[in-house]
């Protein structure tokens, strides 16, 4: 950091180490979004008022019946090793929120509790990717997706997808990249960061590409499932502890592709309770698995962590088996932002966004902007453009190169409506200045 100015320069971030660490660390980056997050909280501890757009979570508070539910759960001591896959009730309780919600039956056995579902999907990649496997993964995607498949030594193939397309992939690029070596497609529906949204018949569409090619098997990435602005979850009116008649459950909802019986098997389903349900801190994610997947990922997590935190299982049969209007409220607040935000984006020239029909990020194109000078910092791609907001802004953003899309730059609209005005507020007037 420039001592006199409080500039962070980008190049500062990657210092060169005297130490012999092992070579495994050069497989794959450090995720941009902490580091976004990171490079703000420098600033701000230097008194700097930095305004946060750049992070992936809710900024409500986790709703208070939970809250209470893992209070008793420390009360009740239940302080000790948990079971690897997760505890009983809670891989039950998993279960008839997947039938609750996405019409969908799974048995306890094909649960597997874990520390996030960052670690559900770390398990899943290591449990299936050996080295030289193809992963197809459609961009842009979530930062971690392409580095877990490195660390576990297989191969990126991106299919590219574009604003005009929804950034949604077809079934026609989908079976061009598909090759004898690919082993796994790998995807978020709602998406982040795009905010992307799969109909049953887009998921139909893919299906059927993956009816014919047997050996794929198909990551769904469903955390942002009740933040989704397209549908509602089936259960989100009420308590609904009773399974629901098949068309009631799916009509209009987040569709999953496990929905499609001929590729159930090798689907995995991955979710956890970070977004929907304010709980990013707890580290609760699970993932819905035929047995043998489910097997695998219990093995390797029961190398690296064994079962996740007792007290947040305890609170996580909570959630998972009670009223979700706590998480629909902010899904209406998310609602209300997003609309604000699309207003905002479109105030500022040059720059291009379409509609998220999930999650809480708007994406929008600014590479109008790279080539520009405000007379000392002169912008070329999107990292430039991420730390010109930073520096002369004092918003953060994530810039897209980090989920494949380097045209574009991420805002989150997880902060308060005062804060997302005044953020982009000054990220109008600091473009302003480049010309
Ligand atoms: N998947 C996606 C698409 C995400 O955006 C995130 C978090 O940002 C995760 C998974 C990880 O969630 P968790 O907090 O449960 O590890």
């Amino acid at each position: 950091m420039c001592l006199c100015c409080s500039i962070i320069h980008y190049k500062e971030l990657v210092k060169p180490t005297k130490m012999q660490l092992s070579s495994f660390l050069d497989r794959f980056n450090e995720p941009e979004t902490l580091k976004m997050a990171k490079l703000g909280r420098e600033l701000r501890a230097k008194g700097i008022d930095v305004i946060d757009l750049s992070l992936g979570e809710p900024d409500f508070d986790t709703p208070a019946h939970i809250k209470e539910a893992a209070v008793k759960a420390i009360h009740d001591n239940w302080s000790h090793y948990t079971p690897v896959p997760g505890f009983p009730d809670l891989r039950e309780a998993i279960c008839s929120k997947f039938k609750r919600d996405n019409n969908l039956d799974y048995k306890p056995e094909n649960i597997v509790v874990s520390t996030g579902a960052k670690q559900s999907l770390a398990n899943t990649v290591l449990a299936l990717v050996d080295e030289g496997d193809e992963v197809i993964i459609p961009t842009p995607f979530w930062v971690t997706y392409s580095e877990l498949v490195k660390i576990a030594r297989g191969k990126v193939v991106e299919i590219k997808t574009t604003a005009e397309q929804g950034f949604k992939i077809s079934a026609g690029q989908l079976e061009a990249a598909i090759t004898p070596k690919t082993k796994m497609f790998l995807f978020s529906s709602p998406c982040n960061p795009s905010g992307a949204v799969y109909s049953k018949e887009e998921l139909e569409a893919l299906a059927a590409v993956f009816i014919k090619h047997t050996g794929i098997f198909i990551i769904a990435d469903e955390i942002y499932e009740y933040i989704n602005y397209v549908g509602h979850p089936a259960s989100a009116d009420s308590r609904r502890p009773e399974p629901m008649a098949s068309d009631e459950a799916t009509a209009g909802k987040h569709q999953s592709i496990a929905q499609f019986a001929e590729i159930k098997d090798r689907v995995i389903v991955v979710n956890g309770l970070s977004k929907g349900f304010a709980m990013t801190g707890w580290r609760l994610g699970y993932i819905a698995a035929n047995t043998e997947i489910a097997k695998a990922c219990e093995k390797v997590q029961g190398q690296f962590t064994s079962g996740a935190n007792s007290i947040t299982q305890k609170a996580a049969v909570t959630a998972l088996t009670t009223d979700l209007r706590p998480s629909m409220d902010m899904v209406k607040e998310f609602t209300r932002r997003r609309a604000r935000v699309l207003e905002l984006v479109k105030e500022i020239p040059g720059m291009h966004c379409s509609e998220p029909d999930g999650a809480f990020y708007v994406f929008p194109d600014v590479s109008a902007y790279y080539g520009r000078s405000d007379g000392e910092t002169t912008v070329t791609n999107a990292a430039d453009f991420s730390m010109y907001l930073l520096n002369k802004a004092h918003v953060t953003s994530v810039m897209g190169d980090a989920f494949g899309e380097p045209k574009c730059v991420r805002f989150s609209f997880a902060n308060s409506m005062g804060k997302i005005e005044e953020g982009f507020s000054r990220i109008k007037d600091a473009l302003a200045k480049l010309k």
